[in-house]
């Protein structure tokens, strides 16, 4: 398998070209596109997260915390005192880094449902709902957010097989076919929840037609291809 160091390089500098695709095409803002490159290079560790203390599930989860103790203590920023609101702060912080963790980590299994095209469906339409309703962003920033997410995460699958490939001997190690799945088959009971979460996501996500109207556009891929060369010299201001 492919270590963190890679993942992290490879997604970021696929993130990095595609985010300026969309900037070529007038799809995203300069200030979008940043954002963009983020959400591709974590999607790109994403899927590691089912590897107990691992560095992206700690980071990921630490993460995590921080935006649920301040939504915990926001609620009662009227009515309490500043000491109450460190103890819920620190109470929702420490539930979710810690019990979450723990019970997340007893129950998910490395190379498991996280490492399969329903699990990076699912943080699509995740990614994609969470931007729009609770950071209020724009419906074709919030699919694009979804994308550059799956992006990075099939980008993390890819490498994890193409790392099962021993090119020297010219042989296929035993995790072959563990990373890049549709759904996890050994274990019906997490698949079918996995793609009943992914459907549920779908259906909470805004309309995808502001998304769909720059992705099947003719005029988009032109403006890309039109875009790509240099007119004329390199580099001229
Ligand atoms: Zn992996």
């Amino acid at each position: 398998m492919a270590n963190f160091k890679t993942h992290l390089g490879v997604a970021a500098v696929g993130s990095g070209l595609l985010a300026t695709v969309c900037l070529g095409a007038g799809m995203s803002s300069p200030q979008e596109v940043v954002t963009l490159s983020v959400v591709g290079t974590v999607g790109g560790l994403l899927p590691d997260i089912d590897l107990d203390h691992s560095s992206p599930t700690k980071l990921i989860f630490t993460a995590l915390a921080i935006v649920f103790a301040f939504l915990a203590a926001f609620n009662r920023v009227a009515s309490y005192s500043i000491i109450e609101l460190w103890i819920v702060w620190g109470v929702a912080y420490g539930a979710v880094r810690y019990l979450a963790l723990g019970v997340f980590s007893a129950l998910t299994v490395h190379r498991g449902i996280f490492h399969s095209l329903v699990a990076a469906l699912f943080f699509w339409f995740l990614a994609t709902s969470l931007s729009y309703y609770l950071f209020a962003l724009s419906a074709l920033f919030a699919w694009s957010i979804g994308f550059f997410l799956f992006f990075g995460y099939i980008v993390h699958l890819l490498l994890d097989e193409l790392f099962s490939v021993d090119l020297l001997n010219s042989r296929l190690k035993s995790s072959f076919g563990t990373a890049l799945k549709i759904a996890d088959f050994h274990n019906a009971r997490t698949s079918l929840l996995m793609t009943a979460a992914a459907l549920l996501m779908f259906f909470s996500t805004p309309s995808a037609q502001p998304f769909l109207d720059w992705v099947t556009n003719k005029q988009t891929y032109l403006n890309i291809a039109d875009r790509f060369l240099p007119e004329a010299l390199w580099f001229v201001l």
